[in-house]
């Protein structure tokens, strides 16, 4: 059983190699972005509550996007092994991932770091809201989710790579180079 997370700014390509490595590996993906698109899509209580968050591009606070997750863990104690996508974004939320891991004798085994310049993911976005519309292209909030990249969850690496549980892959190439990277990490 392999624990990853997948790591990286907006538009850095988690979705796109997520959807591979469940293909080729099983893994039960938890993006927290999407759970929160899907309560917010459907209205939910706890979707009321973070829709006006997202929309600004700002992080939802920690509280809610924790007991989420681990209510997300809850359902699926049969898990081969967890793909985390969008999570942890604060080194609060690491933590918390960390001993919610211990508690079922389990660990985060690799954090995949997609590294890819802010041009890029800029450039990246702009030709995904051709496509896909997202309330949270739009410019303003998505300086806000990339300063928010910047600012708060950039601080999540060194606590992963003071464990030795970090590698950074380079997320500037073909979708399937960049994929055979991370496939070699996980061994
Ligand atoms: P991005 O494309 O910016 O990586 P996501 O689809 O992962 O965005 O997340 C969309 C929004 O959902 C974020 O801007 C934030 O408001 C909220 N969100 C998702 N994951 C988290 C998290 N781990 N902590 C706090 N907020 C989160």
């Amino acid at each position: 059983m392999v624990n990853l997370v997948l790591f990286g700014p907006p538009g850095a390509g988690k979705g796109t190699q997520s959807e591979k490595l469940i293909a080729k590996y099983g893994f039960v993906h938890i993006s927290t972005g999407d759970l929160f698109r899907w309560h917010t899509k459907n209205d939910t209580a706890l979707g009321k509550r973070v829709k006006e968050i997202m929309n600004s591009g700002e992080l939802v606070p920690d509280e809610i996007t924790i007991a989420m997750l681990k209510e997300e863990l809850d359902k699926n104690p049969q898990a081969k092994g967890f793909l985390f996508d969008g999570f942890p974004r604060t080194v609060a939320q690491a933590e918390a991932l960390d001993r919610f891991m211990q508690e079922n004798n389990s660990a985060i085994h690799h954090v995949v770091a997609l590294e890819v310049t802010e041009a890029e993911v800029r450039a990246r976005i702009a030709k995904r809201k051709l496509i896909d519309n997202r309330a949270d292209d739009e410019e303003d909030k998505l300086n806000k989710r990339i300063s928010e990249y910047f600012n708060k969850t950039i601080h999540v690496l060194p606590y992963y790579k003071q464990q030795g549980r970090l590698s950074a892959v380079n997320g500037i190439g073909e979708i399937d180079t960049i994929f055979q990277s991370i496939c070699k990490i996980i061994g």
